[in-house]
């Protein structure tokens, strides 16, 4: 995504000129972001992640507004993202999640941003670059995923002879806490014990001013005896949940902050029994009106909504009809009347008094918002209402 394609102001003239595109509530980001900070304890600060455009909502539009906000420090997955941040003028703290290269390391120095160390063989790397960089260290308490494993403390240690990184933080990530069976609360109580043995271990040996941190979006919300200097919040702080009804341990209110809307383009008249779409696969059970709408796959909708799910139009459902194109996809408007060619439809968000939740439409597609909302494509534009 450029800037190009995003529109600072409500919109209302650009709205007109687009085909699909993200409304985003920056009033709702506010108070997701005021309901975390009654959350989490006096002193901890927030580092959200606004890695994959933030999550589809635009990183560039988030971080500024936070930021206005008062959150100042942010975590990215690539360095490339941390330099977009940078050149858009974010002076906080950017911590890259995940592997930064061996040919772009010197992009971590140029624009202050601070590298995880993935693992020793990384951190390895990194020290033969020469190149001066700010690390946290990743801590792996059982996820296996990236991080220096918890008991290999002299492995962990030994990052402090590098004499090119300085180690301003450790952290380690959750990966059950949004599961509320016993085991799972048992692994998770196990992360957090492992984890804190390691800082008593760096601490024990004079190990000093680097700030810890452990929880994302679910960590913070089911483990509030957490009690670290920073939290990682990811999509609870769009106002979504990664699934429908999941686990919450806590009465916090989350306010969706993006809604998808696109139009029609035009209108098609059917005779009973006449199909639609690529493979005909949707068949005319009366006479029917099928709305083109303008986006499509290529825009992130998700392929296996096809036939499945419905948009709003005109506050009312219109089922989802065909298959999903690349740059349309089909909706059933024999009912609608007043459905005509240029119309807004609501694909997420609140059209009346019904509101299509990305939990629902993730559900549809048989996945988690998680990756719906990150695969919203660049092509949408991303107007602040
Ligand atoms: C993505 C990510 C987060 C944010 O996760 P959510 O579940 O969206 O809150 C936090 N920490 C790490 C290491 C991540 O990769």
């Amino acid at each position: 995504m450029t800037t190009d394609n995003v529109w600072e102001n409500t919109g209302k003239r650009e709205r007109e000129q687009s085909r699909a595109w993200i409304e985003l509530n920056m009033e709702h980001l506010k108070q997701n972001i005021e309901s975390f900070q009654r959350l989490i304890p006096c002193g901890c600060k927030m580092m959200p992640a606004v890695k994959a455009e933030a999550y589809g909502h635009g990183a560039v539009l988030i971080a500024r507004n936070l930021q206005n906000a008062g959150v100042t420090d942010f975590c990215v997955a690539s360095v490339e993202e941390g330099v977009e941040l940078r050149k858009a003028g974010i002076s906080g703290k950017i911590l890259v999640l995940s592997y930064t290269p061996r040919g772009a390391v010197y992009k971590l120095s140029d624009y202050n941003l601070i590298q995880t160390v993935v693992d020793k063989e990384y951190a390895n790397m990194l020290m033969e670059t020469g190149v001066k960089l700010r690390v946290h260290i990743g801590i792996d308490t059982g996820m296996h995923r990236l991080g220096i494993w918890w008991e290999d403390t002299e492995d962990i240690l030994e990052i402090w002879q590098k004499e090119n990184l300085t180690i301003c933080g450790v952290f380690s990530h959750l990966c059950v806490a949004d599961s509320k069976r016993k085991e799972d609360r048992q692994f998770t109580r196990r992360q957090k014990e492992r984890f804190d043995q390691v800082i008593e271990i760096l601490h024990k040996a004079g190990k000093k001013d680097f700030v810890v941190h452990l929880q994302s979006s679910y960590g913070i919300l089911n483990y509030r005896e957490c009690n670290y200097d920073y939290v990682r919040p990811g999509i609870a702080m769009y106002g979504v949940l990664s699934k429908k009804g999941d686990w919450v341990d806590t009465p916090v209110s989350l306010k969706p902050v993006l809604s998808l809307k696109s139009r029609i383009e035009c209108i098609r008249n059917l005779k009973a029994g006449e199909g639609a779409g690529y493979g005909l696969d949707f068949t005319a059970q009366r006479d029917s009106r099928l709305a083109v709408l303008s986006i499509g796959y290529a825009d992130g909708i998700p392929r296996n909504l096809s036939e499945k799910g419905f948009v709003l139009c005109h506050g009312k459902e219109a089922k989802i009809v065909g298959r999903i194109c690349m740059d349309q996809m089909l909706i059933d408007v024999t009912d609608i009347k007043e459905a005509s060619p240029n119309d807004e439809v609501v694909l997420i968000g609140k059209s009346n008094n019904i509101q299509i939740y990305a939990e629902q439409f993730a559900e549809w597609a048989d996945t988690i918002t998680n990756e719906v909302l990150s695969r919203l494509g660049g092509r949408l534009e991303r107007v602040v209402v």
